[in-house]
């Protein structure tokens, strides 16, 4: 499994970084894990192949980890001039989600050169989405747009973990639980955040979780502010990874 961080920042553009969005190579399979609203531009600085990109999946519906969809859409129609089917699967709601974004930020039907299937994920339950064993898993972020999600990933015998956005919750012991990797966002360094996950609760719980790496991901200023004192390893944007 071969993964590339084209965006690892927050919301807020925190360090000039690009919001969420991780692209997973799995044998001939690529998946995009999140499409954050900058995450067009993300792709193409990273070089990564737009067409070649068989699904996405979706944690929640925050614009920083889903309003890249639309801008996706339309270069795939447009310039990518995509013809094979394309798969987006994200929490329950996600059919609605996509048809007011899509409407919100490009009016007017549109007729698709591709299939699109837009899938809403069976949470807590292993199924298969494009060749990958993947489970979502209900952590605790904000659900006003629908449940949020971490998705537990398995393929090609390795096993990765993404938090998605989350405080603690123990939801995260057995979705992360030995994984080969776990990409969890760390927002805070030591101040408590409703939503977000802090590294000193964060430190206390890896023990239990047992994950073979640990990468943080989604930093805010005060975390980018102590990375002096984080011993784990961060994403950057671009960052590429072999587990
Ligand atoms: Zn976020
Ligand atoms: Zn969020």
């Amino acid at each position: 499994m071969k993964l590339q961080f084209a965006g690892c920042g927050d919301a807020f553009a925190s360090g000039g970084r690009f919001n969420t969005c991780i692209h997973v190579t799995s044998g001939e399979r690529r998946i995009l894990l999140d499409c954050g609203a900058s995450s067009l531009v993300a792709m193409k600085k990273a070089g990564i192949d737009r067409g070649a990109i068989d699904a996405i999946l979706l944690t929640h519906f925050h614009a920083d980890h889903f309003g890249g969809i639309p801008f996706f859409i339309l270069d795939q129609q447009l310039n990518v001039k995509r013809t094979r089917p394309l798969l987006i699967a994200g929490p329950p709601g996600l059919r609605d989600w996509y048809a007011r974004a899509m409407a919100l930020a490009f009016p007017g039907e549109r007729t698709l050169s591709f299939e699109l299937e837009l899938r809403e994920v069976d949470i807590g339950a292993v199924q298969t989405l494009a060749g990958m064993q993947v489970t979502p898993v209900h952590v605790k972020h904000d659900d006003r747009a629908g449940p949020c999600l971490a998705y537990r990933i398995e393929s090609g015998g390795k096993t990765l973990c993404f938090s998605g956005d989350t405080e603690w919750t123990d939801t995260l012991i057995d979705a992360a639980r030995g994984a080969d990797l776990f990409i969890c966002e760390c927002y805070m360094f030591e101040t408590l955040r409703k939503s977000h996950m802090t590294l000193s609760v964060l430190r206390r719980h890896l023990p239990a979780i047992g994950a073979k790496r640990v990468i943080l991901t989604h930093l805010s200023e005060d975390m980018l502010s102590h990375l002096a004192d984080v011993e784990l390893e961060c994403a950057v944007d671009g960052m590429v990874v072999e587990v």
